[in-house]
Protein backbone atom coordinates (compact mmCIF):
# COMPACT_ATOMS: atom_id res chain seq x y z
CA UNK A 1 0.00 0.00 0.00
CA UNK A 2 2.20 2.74 -1.12
CA UNK A 3 1.29 6.48 -1.67
CA UNK A 4 -0.28 5.61 -5.20
CA UNK A 5 -2.41 2.85 -4.14
CA UNK A 6 -3.58 4.66 -1.23
CA UNK A 7 -4.40 7.49 -3.72
CA UNK A 8 -6.16 4.82 -6.00
CA UNK A 9 -8.17 3.86 -2.75
CA UNK A 10 -9.06 7.43 -2.05
CA UNK A 11 -10.78 7.51 -5.52
CA UNK A 12 -12.56 3.98 -5.73
CA UNK A 13 -13.33 2.82 -2.25
CA UNK A 14 -12.71 6.01 0.16
CA UNK A 15 -12.52 4.49 3.70
CA UNK A 16 -14.81 6.96 4.98
CA UNK A 17 -17.41 6.76 3.13
CA UNK A 18 -20.89 6.73 4.12
CA UNK A 19 -23.58 5.36 1.79
CA UNK A 20 -26.33 7.79 1.06
CA UNK A 21 -29.73 7.32 2.30
CA UNK A 22 -31.68 6.13 -0.58
CA UNK A 23 -34.20 8.53 -2.59
CA UNK A 24 -36.92 5.98 -4.01
CA UNK A 25 -37.80 4.87 -6.54
CA UNK A 26 -34.72 5.30 -8.95
CA UNK A 27 -35.34 6.08 -12.53
CA UNK A 28 -31.64 4.23 -12.83
CA UNK A 29 -30.01 1.34 -10.28
CA UNK A 30 -27.03 0.39 -11.72
CA UNK A 31 -25.41 -2.95 -10.36
CA UNK A 32 -21.58 -2.81 -11.35
CA UNK A 33 -19.37 0.32 -11.78
CA UNK A 34 -16.60 -0.71 -14.07
CA UNK A 35 -17.04 1.37 -17.28
CA UNK A 36 -20.58 0.10 -18.26
CA UNK A 37 -21.36 0.89 -15.16
CA UNK A 38 -19.61 4.66 -14.58
CA UNK A 39 -20.93 5.19 -18.13
CA UNK A 40 -24.42 4.77 -17.97
CA UNK A 41 -25.13 6.09 -14.27
CA UNK A 42 -22.59 9.31 -15.56
CA UNK A 43 -25.19 9.68 -18.81
CA UNK A 44 -28.56 9.18 -16.55
CA UNK A 45 -27.50 11.60 -14.04
CA UNK A 46 -26.55 13.72 -16.45
CA UNK A 47 -29.66 13.99 -18.19
CA UNK A 48 -31.51 14.19 -15.01
CA UNK A 49 -32.24 11.26 -13.49
CA UNK A 50 -32.19 10.08 -10.13
CA UNK A 51 -29.68 7.45 -10.29
CA UNK A 52 -28.18 5.02 -8.10
CA UNK A 53 -24.77 3.19 -8.34
CA UNK A 54 -23.96 -0.28 -6.28
CA UNK A 55 -20.22 -1.24 -6.56
CA UNK A 56 -19.07 -4.20 -4.15
CA UNK A 57 -15.51 -3.68 -4.70
CA UNK A 58 -13.31 -0.71 -6.45
CA UNK A 59 -15.36 1.74 -8.75
CA UNK A 60 -13.23 1.38 -11.89
CA UNK A 61 -14.00 -2.60 -12.38
CA UNK A 62 -11.45 -4.69 -14.24
CA UNK A 63 -10.54 -1.86 -16.58
CA UNK A 64 -9.25 0.42 -14.09
CA UNK A 65 -8.04 -1.71 -11.59
CA UNK A 66 -7.38 -5.36 -12.90
CA UNK A 67 -7.24 -5.00 -16.80
CA UNK A 68 -6.49 -2.43 -19.57
CA UNK A 69 -5.05 0.32 -17.50
CA UNK A 70 -2.61 -1.59 -15.69
CA UNK A 71 -1.56 -4.17 -18.27
CA UNK A 72 -1.47 -1.44 -20.54
CA UNK A 73 0.68 0.90 -18.55
CA UNK A 74 3.15 -2.45 -17.81
CA UNK A 75 3.16 -3.34 -21.72
CA UNK A 76 4.65 0.44 -22.07
CA UNK A 77 7.57 0.15 -19.81
CA UNK A 78 8.38 -3.23 -21.44
CA UNK A 79 8.58 -1.67 -24.73
CA UNK A 80 11.04 0.66 -23.49
CA UNK A 81 13.15 -1.66 -22.48
CA UNK A 82 12.57 -4.04 -25.50
CA UNK A 83 13.54 -0.58 -27.53
CA UNK A 84 16.54 0.36 -25.36
CA UNK A 85 18.55 -3.19 -26.02
CA UNK A 86 17.30 -2.67 -29.90
CA UNK A 87 19.05 0.97 -29.99
CA UNK A 88 22.46 0.59 -31.94
CA UNK A 89 20.09 0.18 -34.65
CA UNK A 90 18.93 3.33 -34.30
CA UNK A 91 22.46 4.52 -33.77
CA UNK A 92 22.30 5.27 -30.29
CA UNK A 93 25.09 3.26 -28.67
CA UNK A 94 23.23 0.65 -26.03
CA UNK A 95 23.71 1.61 -21.92
CA UNK A 96 26.32 -0.69 -20.56
CA UNK A 97 24.22 -2.30 -18.36
CA UNK A 98 20.19 -1.42 -19.15
CA UNK A 99 18.91 -2.75 -15.65
CA UNK A 100 15.57 -3.76 -15.45
CA UNK A 101 13.88 -2.36 -12.23
CA UNK A 102 10.30 -4.23 -12.21
CA UNK A 103 9.84 -3.15 -8.56
CA UNK A 104 9.76 0.73 -9.94
CA UNK A 105 7.96 -0.71 -13.60
CA UNK A 106 4.99 -1.90 -11.30
CA UNK A 107 5.48 1.33 -9.34
CA UNK A 108 4.92 3.23 -12.46
CA UNK A 109 1.83 1.25 -13.21
CA UNK A 110 0.20 2.24 -9.67
CA UNK A 111 1.03 6.12 -10.27
CA UNK A 112 -0.66 6.13 -13.93
CA UNK A 113 -3.52 3.50 -12.33
CA UNK A 114 -4.17 6.05 -9.36
CA UNK A 115 -3.60 9.22 -11.88
CA UNK A 116 -6.31 7.80 -14.36
CA UNK A 117 -8.86 7.13 -11.01
CA UNK A 118 -9.57 10.03 -10.36
CA UNK A 119 -12.32 10.42 -13.01
CA UNK A 120 -14.00 7.33 -10.94
CA UNK A 121 -13.93 8.77 -8.22
CA UNK A 122 -16.74 8.55 -5.41
CA UNK A 123 -16.65 12.16 -5.05
CA UNK A 124 -16.87 12.85 -8.43
CA UNK A 125 -19.72 10.66 -8.80
CA UNK A 126 -21.30 11.86 -5.70
CA UNK A 127 -21.21 15.63 -7.34
CA UNK A 128 -22.89 14.59 -10.85
CA UNK A 129 -25.99 13.78 -8.05
CA UNK A 130 -25.27 9.83 -8.23
CA UNK A 131 -25.35 8.28 -5.42
CA UNK A 132 -22.73 5.90 -4.79
CA UNK A 133 -23.82 2.41 -2.67
CA UNK A 134 -20.76 0.55 -1.55
CA UNK A 135 -21.61 -3.02 -0.85
CA UNK A 136 -22.65 -6.23 -2.73
CA UNK A 137 -26.01 -5.47 -4.67
CA UNK A 138 -28.81 -8.49 -4.65
CA UNK A 139 -32.04 -8.65 -6.45
CA UNK A 140 -35.12 -9.41 -4.24
CA UNK A 141 -37.65 -8.93 -6.83
CA UNK A 142 -38.86 -7.68 -10.08
CA UNK A 143 -38.13 -3.90 -8.46
CA UNK A 144 -36.11 -4.02 -5.79
CA UNK A 145 -32.00 -5.02 -4.98
CA UNK A 146 -30.76 -5.60 -1.67
CA UNK A 147 -27.09 -3.34 -0.75
CA UNK A 148 -25.67 -5.39 2.40
CA UNK A 149 -29.23 -4.66 4.53
CA UNK A 150 -30.30 -1.61 2.53
CA UNK A 151 -33.43 -2.08 0.21
CA UNK A 152 -33.53 0.20 -3.30
CA UNK A 153 -36.46 0.44 -5.14
CA UNK A 154 -36.22 1.33 -9.01
CA UNK A 155 -38.57 2.05 -11.95
CA UNK A 156 -35.48 0.73 -14.41
CA UNK A 157 -31.97 -1.53 -13.53
CA UNK A 158 -29.17 -2.25 -15.33
CA UNK A 159 -27.04 -4.89 -14.99
CA UNK A 160 -23.04 -4.31 -15.36
CA UNK A 161 -21.63 -7.25 -13.18
CA UNK A 162 -18.75 -7.31 -15.86
CA UNK A 163 -16.76 -11.13 -15.69
CA UNK A 164 -13.84 -12.80 -13.64
CA UNK A 165 -11.36 -14.99 -14.70
CA UNK A 166 -11.89 -18.34 -16.13
CA UNK A 167 -10.26 -21.06 -14.00
CA UNK A 168 -8.97 -23.97 -16.06
CA UNK A 169 -9.67 -27.35 -14.77
CA UNK A 170 -5.82 -28.81 -14.13
CA UNK A 171 -4.78 -31.39 -11.64
CA UNK A 172 -2.97 -30.07 -8.68
CA UNK A 173 -3.45 -26.10 -9.91
CA UNK A 174 -5.15 -24.48 -7.22
CA UNK A 175 -2.59 -26.48 -5.03
CA UNK A 176 0.53 -24.87 -6.59
CA UNK A 177 -0.93 -21.59 -6.74
CA UNK A 178 -1.22 -19.47 -9.99
CA UNK A 179 -1.85 -16.09 -10.71
CA UNK A 180 -4.59 -14.05 -12.60
CA UNK A 181 -5.51 -10.58 -13.46
CA UNK A 182 -6.82 -9.73 -10.40
CA UNK A 183 -3.53 -10.87 -8.67
CA UNK A 184 -0.62 -10.21 -11.40
CA UNK A 185 -0.56 -6.44 -11.54
CA UNK A 186 0.20 -6.72 -7.34
CA UNK A 187 3.83 -8.55 -7.87
CA UNK A 188 6.52 -6.43 -6.86
CA UNK A 189 9.45 -9.29 -7.54
CA UNK A 190 10.05 -10.19 -11.28
CA UNK A 191 8.96 -13.94 -11.37
CA UNK A 192 12.69 -15.44 -12.58
CA UNK A 193 10.41 -17.56 -15.12
CA UNK A 194 6.37 -17.61 -15.46
CA UNK A 195 3.95 -19.95 -17.51
CA UNK A 196 1.42 -18.44 -19.44
CA UNK A 197 -1.69 -20.92 -19.51
CA UNK A 198 -3.51 -19.50 -22.74
CA UNK A 199 -2.77 -17.32 -25.56
CA UNK A 200 -5.43 -14.89 -26.24
CA UNK A 201 -5.12 -11.01 -25.97
CA UNK A 202 -4.31 -11.42 -22.00
CA UNK A 203 -1.93 -13.99 -21.88
CA UNK A 204 0.06 -13.33 -25.25
CA UNK A 205 0.22 -9.56 -24.10
CA UNK A 206 1.55 -10.53 -20.91
CA UNK A 207 3.80 -13.01 -22.00
CA UNK A 208 5.50 -10.81 -24.00
CA UNK A 209 5.80 -7.69 -21.49
CA UNK A 210 7.56 -9.74 -18.69
CA UNK A 211 9.65 -11.84 -20.77
CA UNK A 212 10.70 -7.78 -21.91
CA UNK A 213 11.52 -7.35 -18.36
CA UNK A 214 13.66 -10.51 -18.31
CA UNK A 215 11.37 -13.29 -16.99
CA UNK A 216 12.00 -16.38 -18.38
CA UNK A 217 8.58 -17.22 -20.11
CA UNK A 218 6.95 -19.83 -21.81
CA UNK A 219 3.46 -19.94 -22.93
CA UNK A 220 1.12 -22.72 -23.08
CA UNK A 221 -1.98 -22.36 -25.77
CA UNK A 222 -4.21 -25.48 -26.75
CA UNK A 223 -4.57 -24.18 -30.54
CA UNK A 224 -2.48 -24.68 -33.02
CA UNK A 225 -2.26 -20.68 -33.56
CA UNK A 226 -2.85 -17.85 -30.92
CA UNK A 227 -5.29 -14.97 -31.10
CA UNK A 228 -7.58 -18.17 -32.79
CA UNK A 229 -10.11 -15.26 -33.55
CA UNK A 230 -7.52 -13.44 -35.76
CA UNK A 231 -6.60 -14.50 -39.55
CA UNK A 232 -3.88 -16.77 -39.68
CA UNK A 233 -1.25 -14.49 -41.05
CA UNK A 234 -1.63 -11.75 -37.89
CA UNK A 235 -1.93 -14.97 -35.82
CA UNK A 236 1.18 -16.20 -37.26
CA UNK A 237 3.00 -12.55 -36.48
CA UNK A 238 1.95 -13.13 -32.80
CA UNK A 239 3.65 -15.94 -32.45
CA UNK A 240 7.17 -15.11 -34.54
CA UNK A 241 7.38 -11.43 -32.23
CA UNK A 242 7.16 -13.70 -28.99
CA UNK A 243 9.29 -15.88 -30.30
CA UNK A 244 12.04 -12.83 -31.02
CA UNK A 245 11.16 -11.93 -27.62
CA UNK A 246 12.52 -14.80 -25.75
CA UNK A 247 9.24 -16.81 -25.06
CA UNK A 248 9.16 -20.27 -25.11
CA UNK A 249 5.58 -20.81 -27.21
CA UNK A 250 4.11 -24.31 -27.10
CA UNK A 251 1.67 -24.46 -29.14
CA UNK A 252 -1.17 -27.50 -29.52
CA UNK A 253 -0.20 -27.89 -26.20
CA UNK A 254 -2.77 -29.13 -23.35
CA UNK A 255 -1.48 -28.48 -19.51
CA UNK A 256 -2.96 -31.64 -17.87
CA UNK A 257 -1.28 -31.42 -14.49
CA UNK A 258 0.98 -29.45 -12.02
CA UNK A 259 3.02 -30.20 -9.18
CA UNK A 260 5.25 -28.29 -6.77
CA UNK A 261 9.08 -29.56 -6.65
CA UNK A 262 11.82 -28.11 -4.43
CA UNK A 263 9.68 -25.04 -4.64
CA UNK A 264 9.31 -24.87 -8.42
CA UNK A 265 5.91 -25.52 -10.18
CA UNK A 266 6.58 -28.52 -13.07
CA UNK A 267 3.96 -28.24 -15.36
CA UNK A 268 2.95 -31.12 -17.46
CA UNK A 269 1.78 -30.10 -21.09
CA UNK A 270 0.49 -32.70 -23.92
CA UNK A 271 1.26 -32.33 -27.62
CA UNK A 272 0.46 -34.68 -29.97
CA UNK A 273 0.87 -37.52 -27.66
CA UNK A 274 4.23 -35.87 -26.14
CA UNK A 275 4.68 -35.17 -22.45
CA UNK A 276 6.94 -32.01 -21.80
CA UNK A 277 7.40 -30.79 -18.18
CA UNK A 278 7.80 -26.89 -17.68
CA UNK A 279 9.62 -25.85 -14.68
CA UNK A 280 8.59 -22.24 -13.17
CA UNK A 281 8.20 -20.05 -10.36
CA UNK A 282 4.87 -18.58 -11.14
CA UNK A 283 1.66 -19.61 -13.51
CA UNK A 284 -0.32 -17.12 -15.02
CA UNK A 285 -3.58 -18.45 -16.28
CA UNK A 286 -5.50 -15.94 -19.24
CA UNK A 287 -7.72 -18.61 -20.26
CA UNK A 288 -11.08 -16.44 -20.84
CA UNK A 289 -13.77 -14.88 -19.14
CA UNK A 290 -16.79 -16.09 -17.04
CA UNK A 291 -19.50 -13.60 -16.80
CA UNK A 292 -20.24 -12.49 -13.56
CA UNK A 293 -23.79 -13.64 -12.33
CA UNK A 294 -23.54 -15.43 -9.19
CA UNK A 295 -25.26 -14.14 -6.03
CA UNK A 296 -26.96 -11.37 -7.98
CA UNK A 297 -30.40 -13.01 -7.08
CA UNK A 298 -31.25 -13.27 -10.68
CA UNK A 299 -34.29 -15.87 -10.06
CA UNK A 300 -36.13 -13.28 -8.00
CA UNK A 301 -35.74 -10.44 -10.79
CA UNK A 302 -36.97 -12.80 -13.39
CA UNK A 303 -33.86 -12.75 -15.07
CA UNK A 304 -32.92 -15.19 -17.30
CA UNK A 305 -29.16 -16.16 -17.95
CA UNK A 306 -26.96 -19.21 -18.15
CA UNK A 307 -23.28 -19.06 -17.25
CA UNK A 308 -21.31 -19.38 -20.21
CA UNK A 309 -23.27 -16.36 -22.06
CA UNK A 310 -24.31 -14.65 -19.08
CA UNK A 311 -27.33 -12.27 -18.60
CA UNK A 312 -29.93 -12.96 -21.49
CA UNK A 313 -30.82 -9.90 -23.17
CA UNK A 314 -32.66 -8.82 -26.70
CA UNK A 315 -30.91 -6.49 -29.21
CA UNK A 316 -32.17 -3.82 -27.27
CA UNK A 317 -29.95 -5.07 -24.37
CA UNK A 318 -33.33 -5.70 -22.28
CA UNK A 319 -33.48 -9.19 -20.08
CA UNK A 320 -36.21 -11.56 -19.81
CA UNK A 321 -37.71 -8.40 -16.91
CA UNK A 322 -38.53 -5.64 -19.07
CA UNK A 323 -37.60 -3.16 -16.07
CA UNK A 324 -34.09 -4.92 -16.50
CA UNK A 325 -30.96 -4.49 -18.81
CA UNK A 326 -27.44 -5.38 -18.76
CA UNK A 327 -24.34 -4.37 -20.99
CA UNK A 328 -20.94 -4.76 -20.44
CA UNK A 329 -18.67 -8.52 -20.01
CA UNK A 330 -22.11 -9.71 -18.13
CA UNK A 331 -23.89 -10.33 -21.43
CA UNK A 332 -21.58 -9.17 -24.31
CA UNK A 333 -19.73 -11.25 -26.39
CA UNK A 334 -17.07 -8.52 -27.61
CA UNK A 335 -15.69 -8.15 -23.93
CA UNK A 336 -14.12 -4.63 -24.18
CA UNK A 337 -14.39 -1.53 -22.35
CA UNK A 338 -15.42 0.30 -25.74
CA UNK A 339 -18.09 -1.99 -26.11
CA UNK A 340 -19.13 -2.10 -22.39
CA UNK A 341 -18.88 1.74 -23.12
CA UNK A 342 -21.62 1.43 -26.18
CA UNK A 343 -23.81 -0.63 -24.61
CA UNK A 344 -24.14 1.08 -21.62
CA UNK A 345 -25.17 4.52 -23.88
CA UNK A 346 -27.91 1.87 -25.41
CA UNK A 347 -29.50 0.93 -22.14
CA UNK A 348 -30.07 4.70 -20.91
CA UNK A 349 -31.49 5.49 -24.43
CA UNK A 350 -33.64 2.43 -24.56
CA UNK A 351 -34.32 2.30 -20.73
CA UNK A 352 -35.25 5.64 -20.19
CA UNK A 353 -36.52 7.29 -22.89
CA UNK A 354 -38.12 4.84 -25.05
CA UNK A 355 -35.03 4.59 -27.56
CA UNK A 356 -34.68 1.70 -29.90
CA UNK A 357 -31.32 1.24 -30.40
CA UNK A 358 -30.04 -2.41 -31.60
CA UNK A 359 -26.41 -3.63 -30.25
CA UNK A 360 -26.68 -5.49 -33.42
CA UNK A 361 -25.36 -2.08 -35.13
CA UNK A 362 -22.90 -1.55 -33.14
CA UNK A 363 -19.95 -1.45 -35.14
CA UNK A 364 -16.67 -2.80 -32.97
CA UNK A 365 -13.54 -2.93 -32.81
CA UNK A 366 -10.78 -4.34 -31.27
CA UNK A 367 -6.84 -4.55 -30.57
CA UNK A 368 -4.76 -6.79 -28.67
CA UNK A 369 -2.00 -4.88 -27.44
CA UNK A 370 1.11 -7.33 -28.39
CA UNK A 371 3.99 -5.67 -30.31
CA UNK A 372 3.61 -5.49 -32.89
CA UNK A 373 0.20 -4.59 -32.26
CA UNK A 374 -3.39 -6.90 -33.93
CA UNK A 375 -6.39 -4.88 -34.76
CA UNK A 376 -9.25 -5.55 -36.26
CA UNK A 377 -12.87 -4.66 -37.29
CA UNK A 378 -15.78 -5.65 -39.17
CA UNK A 379 -16.10 -9.15 -40.84
CA UNK A 380 -13.31 -11.38 -41.48
CA UNK A 381 -13.07 -13.10 -45.09
CA UNK A 382 -14.32 -16.13 -44.01
CA UNK A 383 -17.41 -14.42 -42.24
CA UNK A 384 -17.93 -12.64 -45.37
CA UNK A 385 -17.60 -16.33 -47.38
CA UNK A 386 -20.40 -17.90 -44.91
CA UNK A 387 -22.44 -15.32 -46.05
CA UNK A 388 -21.89 -15.22 -49.54
CA UNK A 389 -20.48 -12.04 -50.04
CA UNK A 390 -17.49 -12.02 -52.58
CA UNK A 391 -14.82 -10.62 -51.12
CA UNK A 392 -11.58 -8.52 -52.94
CA UNK A 393 -8.77 -8.12 -50.32
CA UNK A 394 -6.22 -5.33 -50.81
CA UNK A 395 -2.99 -5.62 -48.46
CA UNK A 396 0.07 -3.54 -47.72
CA UNK A 397 3.12 -5.28 -46.08
CA UNK A 398 4.46 -2.18 -43.54
CA UNK A 399 7.54 -2.67 -45.19
CA UNK A 400 6.33 -0.61 -47.80
CA UNK A 401 5.52 2.48 -46.34
CA UNK A 402 8.28 5.08 -45.86
CA UNK A 403 7.28 6.06 -42.36
CA UNK A 404 7.23 2.33 -40.88
CA UNK A 405 10.56 1.73 -42.59
CA UNK A 406 12.25 5.21 -40.82
CA UNK A 407 10.68 4.10 -37.73
CA UNK A 408 12.39 0.75 -37.88
CA UNK A 409 8.75 -0.69 -37.30
CA UNK A 410 8.52 -2.52 -40.93
CA UNK A 411 6.82 -5.64 -39.01
CA UNK A 412 2.91 -6.18 -40.48
CA UNK A 413 0.34 -4.59 -42.81
CA UNK A 414 -2.73 -3.16 -43.32
CA UNK A 415 -5.16 -5.45 -44.94
CA UNK A 416 -8.75 -4.33 -46.23
CA UNK A 417 -11.36 -6.31 -47.86
CA UNK A 418 -14.11 -4.83 -49.43
CA UNK A 419 -17.55 -6.28 -51.56
CA UNK A 420 -15.73 -7.83 -54.77
CA UNK A 421 -16.21 -5.11 -57.93
CA UNK A 422 -17.40 -2.22 -55.11
CA UNK A 423 -15.29 0.28 -52.40
CA UNK A 424 -17.75 -1.18 -49.78
CA UNK A 425 -15.65 -2.03 -47.09
CA UNK A 426 -16.69 -5.09 -45.05
CA UNK A 427 -13.91 -5.61 -42.37
CA UNK A 428 -10.08 -5.02 -41.88
CA UNK A 429 -7.20 -6.44 -40.17
CA UNK A 430 -4.35 -4.26 -39.17
CA UNK A 431 -0.54 -5.63 -37.76
CA UNK A 432 1.37 -2.54 -36.76
CA UNK A 433 3.34 -1.15 -33.92
CA UNK A 434 0.55 1.56 -33.76
CA UNK A 435 -2.28 -0.63 -34.85
CA UNK A 436 -4.71 0.08 -32.42
CA UNK A 437 -4.90 3.81 -33.65
CA UNK A 438 -4.79 3.10 -37.13
CA UNK A 439 -8.14 0.60 -36.72
CA UNK A 440 -10.12 3.70 -35.74
CA UNK A 441 -9.89 5.29 -39.45
CA UNK A 442 -11.68 2.28 -41.14
CA UNK A 443 -13.98 1.99 -38.00
CA UNK A 444 -15.13 5.67 -39.09
CA UNK A 445 -15.17 4.74 -42.55
CA UNK A 446 -17.62 1.81 -41.69
CA UNK A 447 -19.97 3.67 -38.97
CA UNK A 448 -20.06 6.36 -41.92
CA UNK A 449 -20.35 4.28 -45.02
CA UNK A 450 -17.70 5.46 -46.69
CA UNK A 451 -15.78 3.95 -49.25
CA UNK A 452 -12.49 2.47 -49.78
CA UNK A 453 -12.00 4.97 -52.65
CA UNK A 454 -12.44 8.13 -50.52
CA UNK A 455 -9.27 6.97 -48.55
CA UNK A 456 -7.32 7.59 -51.97
CA UNK A 457 -8.86 10.36 -52.53
CA UNK A 458 -8.05 11.88 -48.50
CA UNK A 459 -5.03 13.34 -48.41
CA UNK A 460 -2.82 11.40 -45.48
CA UNK A 461 -0.19 13.70 -43.99
CA UNK A 462 3.52 12.38 -45.27
CA UNK A 463 5.08 10.30 -43.87
CA UNK A 464 2.94 8.65 -41.39
CA UNK A 465 2.33 4.63 -40.74
CA UNK A 466 -1.51 5.83 -41.76
CA UNK A 467 -0.77 5.94 -44.88
CA UNK A 468 -0.62 2.11 -45.64
CA UNK A 469 -4.85 2.29 -45.60
CA UNK A 470 -3.97 5.22 -48.53
CA UNK A 471 -1.78 2.52 -50.13
CA UNK A 472 -4.34 -0.58 -49.96
CA UNK A 473 -6.95 2.62 -51.48
CA UNK A 474 -4.54 3.70 -54.27
CA UNK A 475 -4.11 -0.20 -54.84
CA UNK A 476 -8.17 -0.45 -55.11
CA UNK A 477 -8.20 2.76 -57.32
CA UNK A 478 -5.60 0.97 -59.75
CA UNK A 479 -8.67 -2.27 -60.08
CA UNK A 480 -10.61 0.28 -61.33
CA UNK A 481 -8.66 1.14 -64.11
CA UNK A 482 -10.10 -1.60 -66.85
CA UNK A 483 -8.31 -1.74 -70.13
CA UNK A 484 -10.69 0.14 -71.79
CA UNK A 485 -10.41 3.36 -69.48
CA UNK A 486 -6.71 2.49 -69.98
CA UNK A 487 -6.65 2.80 -73.97
CA UNK A 488 -8.65 5.92 -73.71
CA UNK A 489 -6.43 7.75 -71.45
CA UNK A 490 -3.20 6.81 -73.32
CA UNK A 491 -5.42 7.80 -76.98
CA UNK A 492 -6.36 11.36 -74.62
CA UNK A 493 -2.68 12.20 -72.98
CA UNK A 494 -1.11 11.42 -77.20
CA UNK A 495 -3.44 13.46 -78.96
C1 LIG B 1 -5.81 -8.06 -18.20
C2 LIG B 1 -6.93 -7.43 -18.97
C3 LIG B 1 -6.64 -6.48 -19.93
C4 LIG B 1 -7.65 -5.87 -20.65
N1 LIG B 1 -7.33 -4.95 -21.59
C5 LIG B 1 -8.30 -4.37 -22.31
C6 LIG B 1 -7.98 -3.40 -23.29
O1 LIG B 1 -6.82 -3.08 -23.51
N2 LIG B 1 -8.99 -2.81 -23.97
C7 LIG B 1 -10.32 -3.14 -23.74
O2 LIG B 1 -11.21 -2.58 -24.38
N3 LIG B 1 -10.65 -4.07 -22.81
C8 LIG B 1 -9.68 -4.68 -22.10
N4 LIG B 1 -10.01 -5.61 -21.14
C9 LIG B 1 -11.43 -5.92 -20.93
C10 LIG B 1 -12.12 -4.86 -20.04
O3 LIG B 1 -11.42 -4.72 -18.84
C11 LIG B 1 -13.55 -5.28 -19.78
O4 LIG B 1 -14.19 -5.57 -21.00
C12 LIG B 1 -14.32 -4.18 -19.08
O5 LIG B 1 -13.76 -3.90 -17.83
C13 LIG B 1 -15.79 -4.61 -18.89
O6 LIG B 1 -16.48 -3.62 -18.21
P1 LIG B 1 -17.78 -3.97 -17.35
O7 LIG B 1 -18.30 -2.66 -16.84
O8 LIG B 1 -18.70 -4.81 -18.13
O9 LIG B 1 -17.30 -4.90 -16.16
P2 LIG B 1 -16.16 -4.77 -15.06
O10 LIG B 1 -15.10 -3.84 -15.44
O11 LIG B 1 -15.78 -6.17 -14.73
O12 LIG B 1 -16.92 -4.14 -13.80
C14 LIG B 1 -17.93 -4.83 -13.14
C15 LIG B 1 -18.06 -4.30 -11.72
O13 LIG B 1 -19.20 -4.88 -11.09
C16 LIG B 1 -18.89 -5.14 -9.74
N5 LIG B 1 -19.82 -6.16 -9.22
C17 LIG B 1 -19.88 -7.46 -9.57
N6 LIG B 1 -20.88 -8.07 -8.89
C18 LIG B 1 -21.44 -7.14 -8.09
C19 LIG B 1 -22.51 -7.15 -7.15
N7 LIG B 1 -23.22 -8.27 -6.88
N8 LIG B 1 -22.80 -6.00 -6.49
C20 LIG B 1 -22.12 -4.86 -6.75
N9 LIG B 1 -21.10 -4.79 -7.63
C21 LIG B 1 -20.77 -5.91 -8.31
C22 LIG B 1 -17.44 -5.61 -9.79
O14 LIG B 1 -16.82 -5.47 -8.53
C23 LIG B 1 -16.85 -4.67 -10.85
O15 LIG B 1 -16.31 -3.51 -10.28
C24 LIG B 1 -9.01 -6.22 -20.40
C25 LIG B 1 -9.32 -7.17 -19.43
C26 LIG B 1 -8.29 -7.78 -18.72
C27 LIG B 1 -8.65 -8.80 -17.69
Amino acid sequence: MDRYEQALRDHVRPRDWRNPKPREPYHLLVVGAGPAGLVAARAAAALGARVALIERDLLGGDCLNHGCVPSKALIRSARLYADMRNALNFGVREPANIEVDFAMAMQRMRRVRARISRVDSAAQLADAGIDVFFGVARFTGRTAVDVDGTELRFKKAMIATGSRPLLPAIAGLAEAGFLTNETVFDLTVLPKSLLVIGGGPLGCELAQAFARFGSRVAIAHAEPLFLPKEERDAAQMVSAALSRDGVEVHLNARVVCVRVEDGKRCVETVNDGNVTTIKVDQILTGIGRAPMIEGLGLEAAGVACDELAGIHVDDFLRTSNPRIYAAGDVCLEHKFTHSADAAARIVVRNALFLGRQRVSDLVIPWCTYTDPEIAHVGMYVRQARERGIPVKTFTVPMHDVDRAIADGEEEGFVKIHVREGTDKILGATIVARHAGDMINAITLALVAGIGLSTFARTIHTYPTQAEAIKQAADAYTRTRLTPWIARLLRFWVRK
